[in-house]
């Protein structure tokens, strides 16, 4: 109690009603604690501020929740990110190549019919300028940026049980707080942390894709070698190629990566989409995938040998993921038939690669095609064919470590003059774990998901009330068109909180139950799959010492819309809804 006025001429500002003082009264020497900087008291508690709800991120989730619950919902809200300006994923990305792999006509917002019909794509699968340059237009447009601080990373979320709020810690030390927690964080924004030993003493310069910076990166006569070949890889490798004196790619595991058939906008069909946006999208949503892509046929192995090779031509060509996801429906469940399909990419690959031992280095065998996130390409395998491109088999002689003069494995020295690292994310459980977010009695979401994570629809866990995970670990974002995904969890969430709202609810937090249903479901899901058998990101298996078990929701963006829209339907099966007796009694003292 004596902390208030000292927070007051720190620049606190409070809300004016009678609850809001108490919130601040009641909760001003855990405020103190909370101080991010010294992680304990602190005689000045920076700056407090007061909203209903706080967004981490500026990216396409965190805009939308801006947008949808300041000015459609009229809430107070306050967004952070670490970086300087709006974009998420596409802000921090910008290594050469970097584009989206969905058609960008659908890698877009539905949420406005109006921004749908303003905005034309110059491709149809876009560059990461193209699409940073529509998120601020986003941002323009609606007005978000006024509410969001940039630089600014959040470093600790708690949950205040006396107060029914969450208090969020910045870098800068400042506290704010809010009934309302949206998680935008991304699920492939927490770049691996390269375990190369002596990365530190290489002379010359080093850059991470997914932290690539915003002056161009000149590799004109320059010796560059690149470390890993996922789909950001295999996108800066095509680009860099053209640029670099000299291009050797350090190649651990070999990715079925397909052509993306890119190709400038086509007038035509984009007034064909704009014409009927709509349908379009309501067509992509009752998709598995969240693409108006047509009914893959049931089985790659019923059909005769002419009729596989048809379709796979035929999906080859159109480009996308229409391999993946457009051709036979059993491919990810049955390691037969998707060896029809692995087998039909390294055929691919051995007529596009001159060199047939270089092509046989490319050709995947380890594991079944589309159980690493398939990579998309214009012009990858030829890039092997140029003089200046060397492909190096890290599997079979791994990296020893980074010298002063370059890369040198088990079976060889390479002298660089850049390294590119992409190497991936930590991904999925990253992005939240690195918050710091402790709940209800003090419980670490870290602790809570020591051996994976545990949620109830990906977007919510037990013990952490107010909490929404947009596109979280165990929800249907690994195969779900991510925008679209993105804004099906801000409805979700922004919908739940009206609902709390309109009943005078204080919190919701899924059931132990419900959630612990959830997991076993999803887990049964990939259990049918090819997907755990194979080291990958989804799985955890790309970070040293990460709990191995699969991320995702398997059974794609229809079935899963459908799990929602019943919960929904059902006033919020599985979650439990509670009013603040404590606050009341307070307030009425
Ligand atoms: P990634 O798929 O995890 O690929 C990382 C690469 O680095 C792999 O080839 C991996 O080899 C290699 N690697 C990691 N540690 C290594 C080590 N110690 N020695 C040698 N090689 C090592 O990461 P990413 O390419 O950044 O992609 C991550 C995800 O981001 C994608 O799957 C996708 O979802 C998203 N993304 C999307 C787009 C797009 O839409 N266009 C573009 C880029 C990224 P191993 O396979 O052997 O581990």
């Amino acid at each position: 109690m004596k902390i208030f006025p000292s927070m007051v001429k720190e620049g606190a500002v409070v809300k004016e009603n009678a609850t809001a003082n108490i919130f601040a009264l009641g909760s001003g020497r855990e405020n103190l604690m909370l101080d991010a900087k010294t992680g304990s008291t602190v005689t000045s508690p920076g700056k407090i501020e007061e909203f209903d709800a706080i967004i981490i991120g500026a990216g396409f989730a965190g805009l939308y929740a801006l947008h949808r619950l300041r000015d459609q919902m009229g809430l107070s809200v306050r967004a952070f990110d670490a970086a300087s300006d709006v974009g998420g994923t596409w802000y921090w990305n910008r290594y050469p190549g970097a584009r989206c792999d969905i058609e960008s006509i659908h890698y877009s917002y539905s949420f406005s019919p109006e921004l749908q019909q303003e905005w034309t794509w110059s491709e149809r699968f876009s560059a990461q300028p193209e699409i940073l340059r529509y998120l601020n237009h986003v941002a323009d447009r609606f007005d978000l940026r006024r509410d969001i601080h940039f630089n600014t990373r959040v470093t600790s979320l708690v949950w205040d049980d006396n107060n029914k709020l969450w208090k969020v810690g910045t870098e800068d030390g400042s506290i704010a707080r809010a009934k309302y927690l949206i998680s935008g964080a991304g699920n492939v924004s927490v770049p691996k942390v390269p375990e190369f030993k002596g990365v530190e003493n290489f002379k010359g310069e080093v850059y991470l894709t997914s932290k690539w910076p915003h002056e161009r990166v000149d590799f004109t006569g320059k010796r560059v070698g690149i470390i890993g070949t996922g789909a950001s890889g295999i996108q800066a490798i095509t680009e860099i190629a053209k640029e670099a004196a000299h291009l050797t790619v350090f190649q651990r595991t070999p990715n079925y990566a397909t052509p993306n058939a890119n190709a400038p906008t086509d007038p035509d069909i984009d007034r064909q989409i704009k014409a009927h946006y709509a349908e379009i999208r309501t067509k992509s949503r009752n998709s598995f995938l969240g693409v108006p892509y047509d009914q893959a046929q049931p089985s790659a192995l019923v059909v005769s040998a002419e009729e596989r090779r048809r379709v796979y031509d035929e999906c080859y060509t159109q480009g996308g993921f229409r391999l993946a996801f457009d051709s036979f429906a059993d491919l990810l469940f049955n390691k037969e038939a998707n060896e029809t399909v692995a087998e039909y990419i390294r055929e691919r690959i051995r007529e596009r690669v001159n060199d047939p031992a270089v092509a046989e280095l490319l050709a995947p065998k380890d594991h079944p095609y589309g159980t690493k996130r398939p990579p998309l390409e214009t012009n990858y395998y030829e890039t092997y064919n140029r003089k200046n491109v060397a492909l190096v088999d890290v599997k079979n002689s791994p990296i020893d470590a980074i010298t002063e003069t370059g890369v040198r494995t088990t079976s060889g020295e390479y002298k660089l003059d850049v390294i590119v690292l992409a190497i991936g994310f930590d991904a999925m459980t990253g992005p939240l774990l690195q918050m710091g977010i402790v709940g209800r009695n003090g419980l670490k979401l870290k602790d809570k998901w020591a051996d994976g994570p545990h949620t109830y629809l990906g977007i919510s866990a037990h013990g952490f009330p107010n909490l929404f995970m947009i596109t979280g670990p165990q929800s249907a974002i690994l195969l779900y068109n991510n925008p679209l995904a993105i804004e099906d969890h801000v409805d979700f969430a922004t919908n739940v909180i009206q609902y709390m709202r309109d009943h005078d609810f204080d919190t919701i937090e899924p059931t132990l139950e419900a959630e612990t249903k959830w997991v076993a479901h999803v887990n049964e899901l990939s259990q049918a799959t090819l997907f755990p058998d194979t080291d990958s990101w989804y799985m955890g298996a790309n970070i040293p010492g990460k709990p191995r078990v699969f991320m995702g929701y398997l059974g794609g963006a229809h079935a899963y819309r459908k799990i929602c829209a019943d919960v929904e339907a059902k006033g919020y099966e599985g979650f439990s809804l509670g009013r603040a007796v404590t606050k009341v009694a307070i307030a009425a003292t």
